[in-house]
């Protein structure tokens, strides 16, 4: 008996994350300063759990609505109008998901007839082709450019439009470069995306994590509403990753669409979970604010010193990622991830996982102490002066 050959074609050719191998690695050492996480350090406020535990305490321990809480629903949309001047009705055009990450596999099911081309722009969350895939569409890459700071240009949504594109994938500020794309940019992005009628999926999971200028939602810029499908989460600004809540807003019948796939497949998102979301929503401003100030001098540190190092790194604007060039070094982006992590036990993601333009780049998350950091620093200028 072969057991493999149960497997569907389709999960059979999915490749196992590139991202997962530096952890296991990482995993079996001791000492590793891990740079390679996508994920907050800081745990949890405080009240966010409070209001979780006093819920189950009160013996909220159902499913709720399919769409999430009417209550929490309400204040999603609230907190978008207050932060990016949007407005969605929390009765029909906001759901609540299991994570950011369930919102992407909805929107795509919901959007995709097997054959459609969905754009994805490289260097991308590497989640982005296989949920393409598994919903049966084709992915089709846009590599930005280096000198663009890893900018999408709207020429480049231009070359990549076939009769079968029928959605675009956005991802602002983007992981893994950082790179931030000002009201300018999107609007630029909107006439191309108008003009050959483009439903756009906008993870916008970064959106709070800007350091120096004002963030605009895609779903704000004139005409964009009607066809984005806003995608957002609580696992980022507000050190939730292990909660698994997140959320998509968007038009009626798109998100009804995506309730019907949600109430056979999830039923709803964990109800503690979006108990704790609601006190997020309502009280964790000055939370979300003081990590804010905490990532942007980490941000200002790690960019200085890789500079210093000699590892040219221009400074990313959003998110908590640095994406600097290895190329000075000759390796590969797989050879220094490597050979860093077995010399001086620093994990970091080599970029070619992120996509072919990715390659001669490594990303470094700086969601880690500055003391953590500053070690990381010197174990990598170590390594650099060998080689350069
Ligand atoms: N989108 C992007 C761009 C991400 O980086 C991540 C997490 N790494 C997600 C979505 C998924 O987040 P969640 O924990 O909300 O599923």
């Amino acid at each position: 008996m072969n057991q493999t050959s149960y497997i569907s074609k389709q999960v059979a050719e999915l490749k196992p994350s590139g991202i997962r191998r530096f952890f296991d690695l990482a995993a079996q050492m001791e000492d590793v300063i891990s740079l390679g996480v996508g994920e907050p350090d800081f745990v949890t406020p405080w009240n966010f759990i409070e209001q979780s535990v006093h819920a189950l305490e009160q013996g909220y321990t159902s499913y709720t609505e399919n769409a999430g809480m009417l209550e929490l629903r309400k204040e999603i949309s609230a907190y978008l109008n207050g932060s990016f001047q949007l407005t969605y009705d929390p009765n029909d055009q906001v759901i609540v998901t299991v994570g950011a990450s369930q919102a992407i596999d909805l929107a795509l099911r919901t959007v995709i007839d097997p054959g459609d081309e969905v754009i994805i722009v490289e260097p991308s969350f590497v989640a982005y082709v296989p949920t393409v895939s598994l919903a049966g569409g084709t992915p089709v890459t846009i590599q930005t450019k280096a000198e663009d700071d890893f900018k999408l240009k709207p020429e480049q949504i231009e070359e990549a439009i076939t009769p079968k594109t029928k959605a675009i994938m956005l991802c602002n500020p983007n992981n893994p470069t950082g790179t931030f794309l000002l009201q300018e940019e999107l609007e630029q992005l909107a006439t191309v995306i108008e003009k050959h009628d483009l439903v756009v999926l906008s993870d916008e999971i970064y959106a709070e994590l800007t350091y120096d200028d004002t963030y605009t939602s895609f779903a704000s810029i004139p005409n964009m509403k009607e066809r984005t499908i806003l995608i957002s989460g609580f696992s980022k600004a507000f050190a939730m990753t292990g909660w698994r809540l997140g959320y998509a807003t968007g038009p009626t019948e798109i998100i009804a669409a995506m309730v019907k796939i949600h109430q056979y497949t999830m039923m709803c998102a964990p109800t503690m979970a979006q108990h704790a979301a609601l006190e997020a929503m309502k009280n964790g401003k000055q939370s979300v604010q003081e990590m804010i100030e905490s990532y942007k001098q980490r941000r200002n540190f790690i960019v200085s010193s890789l500079n210093e190092i000699g590892l040219q790194c221009p400074n990313p604007g959003g998110a908590f990622y640095a994406f600097p060039s290895i190329k000075a070094t000759g390796l590969t982006s797989g050879e220094f991830a490597e050979e860093l992590l077995q010399e001086e036990q620093v994990a970091v993601v080599p970029g070619d996982v992120f996509g072919a333009n990715g390659e001669g780049y490594i990303r470094c998350s700086y969601a880690t102490s500055i003391k953590q950091l500053d070690e990381a620093m010197k174990r990598i200028k170590r390594f650099v002066e060998k080689r350069i």
